[in-house]
């Protein structure tokens, strides 16, 4: 796929007509959705009401966005205007959200075209995709495998040609994942850098929306879109936006990249860890310095992020009671209609975690579990403020193993969080974190490098993600 700025200046300099490239695109969607069930809609009137808006707008010589003319797919879970917003729930199948995400409202005014909603893990919850009560989204390297997830309709939508860029949110990897499994750039922003605002919650403390991409330029455009304060979201931050394009033209000299020790142990894949072992010797010709570094509490990352993320959910997920939004059950009175809407609408993954975040933040377990979790969260975060006085950014796996068969986790759910091992912890401490693309394994399934930096310094990340990208090739 070719990068989205020369997508853009071509369609902007007319040697594409948006008619026709429209018009194959949303056929192609159409194709896509059968094979790999990435997507839930494809968005075909809103795609050509813009598409006619920006006709109307080259011929009258107006000023073009940013994104102009550029197809961009969003995750189910961020709310579109008069479309569905499911978040490949049951509980949700019927909801149309009334308004769109900030996220929604910044793509439209850089003239961006949205084709289609993403298939996902059911509420962001999952690691393969395998959760969604609309199917498995399938890898397109390998339709027997898992593209991961939760943003998989997200990263597969981009792996397989419809768009340079796309739209997915991550709790504790959801857009770095998939972005691995299916040889993608994704980026996981700091807490606070984009606007929540219409993104359904999971786990609020965590949650973050970020782009998946064909190739680090265009998640760095896609990222400066999206990013800074929005006066509908408190935890939005005031941010600098750099100028990343010139960040992107610096090499890797000079910069000191930390390896912690404990994302290199037992447990890693041997292909994985010989191609990140290349990947840093073309570094150090380079010119740039590695560190060993450690994170001590990285192995308590999962509990803690399990503990935290479920409690979190479900909090979140009490507002499903059948009287404000989607499915409402048969029912004979008022707590007959709670408990079958919540029976019916929900996923055994969901209920799961509903039952265990409520287990931890009972009366008498709160302290044995939530509060402590809380605890090792600091911990986690002042760990990684120190190793950033350091270092100026980290470089790890993303995923412990390469895609694998769908099925192969989906009855083991300690098995499955175990493969979020090496993402949770930027979402703890709330720091950016970006995978790219490295290679191939020898099934030739795609392999992700993770670069993860201190709190809004995402233009370093661009810059190694660049000089990795450049490299890889
Ligand atoms: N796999 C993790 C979970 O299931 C992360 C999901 C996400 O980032 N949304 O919670």
């Amino acid at each position: 796929m070719e990068s989205a700025l020369e997508l853009r200046r071509r369609i902007a300099a007319g040697e594409i007509s948006l008619d026709s490239y429209y018009e194959a695109l949303l056929s192609e969607c159409e194709s896509a959705k059968a094979r790999f069930n990435c997507l839930t809609a494809i968005t075909n009137q809103l795609a050509m009401a813009t598409v006619e808006r920006l006709k109307t707008n080259m011929k009258n010589d107006r000023p073009k966005g940013r994104l102009f003319g550029l197809p961009v797919v969003v995750k189910d879970n961020i709310c579109l205007r008069d479309y569905p917003t499911t978040c490949a729930s049951k509980i949700l199948e019927n909801f149309v959200p009334p308004y769109d995400a900030t996220v929604i409202g910044r793509l439209i005014a850089e003239d961006a075209v949205i084709i289609a909603k993403a298939n996902m893990d059911e509420f962001a919850m999952g690691s393969s995709n395998e959760n969604s009560a609309f199917g498995p989204v399938l890898n397109p390297h390998d339709i027997t495998r898992i593209p991961g997830g939760s943003s998989g309709g997200s990263a597969v939508a981009v792996a397989a040609g419809l768009t340079p860029m796309a739209l997915g949110s991550d709790t504790g990897g959801s857009v770095r994942q998939p972005a691995a499994h299916c040889g993608v750039v994704g980026l996981k922003p700091t807490y606070g850098a984009v606007s929540r605002y219409g993104l359904v919650a999971y786990a609020s403390s965590l949650d973050q929306i970020g782009p998946l991409a064909c190739d680090v330029e265009s998640a760095a455009l896609l990222y400066s879109v999206i990013a800074g304060h929005d006066e509908r979201d408190s935890t939005s931050a005031e941010i600098s936006i750099c100028d990343y394009p010139a960040e992107m033209q610096k090499s890797v000299k000079g910069l000191r990249i930390g390896l912690p020790r404990e994302y290199f142990g037992d447990g890693l894949d041997g292909e994985i860890r010989t191609s990140i072992e290349a990947m840093i010797a073309q570094m150090k010709f380079e010119g740039a310095e590695f560190v060993d570094v450690s994170l001590p509490h990285t192995e308590y990352a999962i509990a803690t992020y399990y503990i935290i993320a479920d409690a979190e959910a479900s909090s979140n997920l009490a507002r499903y009671d059948g009287v404000k939004y989607g499915l409402r059950a048969k029912n004979d009175d008022l707590l007959s209609m709670y408990t079958n809407t919540r029976h019916e609408g929900f996923g055994a993954e969901v209920k799961r975690r509903i039952m265990l975040g409520t287990y931890v933040l009972s009366a008498g377990y709160y302290d044995a579990y939530y509060q402590k979790a809380m605890n090792v969260r600091s911990i986690l975060k002042r760990e990684f403020a120190d190793v950033y006085k350091v270092v100026d950014v980290l470089l790890t796996p993303t995923t412990p193993t390469t895609a694998f068969k769908i099925g192969e986790k989906s009855n083991d759910p300690l098995e499955m969080y175990l493969s979020d091992i090496y993402t949770v912890s930027a979402n703890l401490a709330g720091v950016p974190a970006m995978s790219v693309p490295i290679g191939r394994d020898g099934k030739n399934l795609p392999i992700g490098l993770q670069l993860t930096a201190k709190h809004f310094d995402e233009a370093v990340l661009f810059r190694v993600g660049k000089a990795v990208e450049r490299l890889a090739k």
